[in-house]
């Protein structure tokens, strides 16, 4: 595994897979295509970009032009798709952008890798395309597909021609789901980051509903070790779960979040549900355990800690962001809160 293609790179989880390869494995050479669409941060690799197996690429993974000739111009032994429109509230007010990025720029990758005879192409996915659990069970990876938002309707989707891909053309792709991450380099839309910057800034914590909503939190790198475990050894074909094993409420994590910064509980604000809210995800990774020999490493509360303290020692990261495009999005949610 020398040179590898990995899209999507600017943003939270590609930019810390990308930091990972070129910290742990010398010979690697990394080009990151990417679009920079307002979750895309060049800054979120500034440290790396004068490494020498580091390059970045701006393009657009639906443009089949970009992607052909950039796998005509190097020989990747393997690409990596993070490149998607990932917040779901987003997909909710207009769905149009992650049709196209999420579905039609798969497919692009798909038959530009498959044209360019790629040994390995991984498929970073997520566990909402398994829909939405009661309060007992866990996603395998032999749970139906059922996702209920546009978001997770548009990676379905692309599960599912990357799966096509395998069946018809025999092609060997594997495709990841994982849960929802933390870390740093997080955009500040994501429930994480946000309430870190409101509660900093004496901000109101809009949470949906009662807050009861399930959700399971990993830490990046751990997340980023697993793509990397399925990529160097997992088969083709195959689908590899990985969950931070840290099932929390809504609520419950804004609490702890309140108190690791010493904010008071008094700053949560109870907003209007979100439509078609999944109600719990919780995902059983055993797969990735035995067969990768992939497990998390981060305790939780330690992970989280950790994020905080990255998020108050980086202010103007996050202010760059908070000012720009990010903004006007920002107060269509929330408005001026
Ligand atoms: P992100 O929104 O932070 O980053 C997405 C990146 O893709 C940005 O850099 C953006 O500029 C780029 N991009 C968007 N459209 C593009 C296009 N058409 N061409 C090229 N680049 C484009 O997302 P993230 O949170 O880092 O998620 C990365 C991947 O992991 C996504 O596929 C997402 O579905 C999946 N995932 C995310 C989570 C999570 O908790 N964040 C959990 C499981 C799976």
């Amino acid at each position: 595994m020398k040179r590898i293609l990995v899209t999507g790179g600017c943003g939270f989880i590609g930019s810390n897979f990308i930091r990972l390869q070129l910290s742990e494995y010398p010979e690697i050479e990394v080009t990151n295509l990417d679009k920079l669409t307002y979750a895309g941060n060049l800054e979120n690799l500034k440290d790396f970009e004068s490494h020498s197996g580091y390059q970045f690429v701006k393009g657009d993974i639906t443009d089949p032009e970009v992607v052909n000739s950039l796998l005509d111009s190097v020989d990747f032994d393997a690409v990596i798709n993070f490149a998607a429109e990932s917040h779901v509230d987003r997909s909710i007010l207009d769905s149009g952008p992650f049709i196209q990025t999420n579905i039609v720029g798969t497919q692009v990758l798909l038959d530009a890798a498959r044209k360019h005879e790629v040994n390995r192409y991984v498929q970073v996915s997520t566990d909402e395309v398994y829909g939405s659990l009661g309060p007992e069970g866990l996603f395998t990876e032999q749970t139906p597909i059922a996702p209920n938002s546009p978001y997770s309707a548009s990676k379905a989707a692309a599960d599912l021609l990357v799966r096509s891909y395998v069946n018809t053309f025999g092609f060997p792709a594997i495709i990841t789901r994982c849960s929802n991450n933390y870390g740093p380099y997080q955009f500040p839309e994501k429930l994480i980051p946000l309430f870190i910057s409101n509660a900093q800034e004496g901000k109101s914590l809009p949470i949906y509903g009662e807050g009861t909503n399930v959700r399971d939190w990993i830490h990046v790198m751990d997340h980023c070790r697993g793509i990397d475990a399925a990529l160097r050894k997992g088969e083709p074909g195959q689908v590899y779960n990985f969950g931070g094993h840290a099932e929390m409420q809504n609520i419950e994590i804004t609490k702890l979040l309140l108190k690791l910064l010493d904010k008071p509980e008094s700053l949560i604000e109870y907003v209007t549900d979100r439509p078609g809210h999944d109600l719990r995800y919780a995902i059983d990774c055993s797969k990735a355990e035995s067969e990768l020999g992939w497990k998390v490493e981060t305790d939780f509360q330690a992970g989280l800690k950790e994020t905080i303290d990255w998020y108050l020692d980086n202010p103007e990261w996050v202010n760059r962001i908070r000012t720009g495009k990010y903004r006007e999005y920002y107060e269509q949610q929330y408005g001026t809160r």
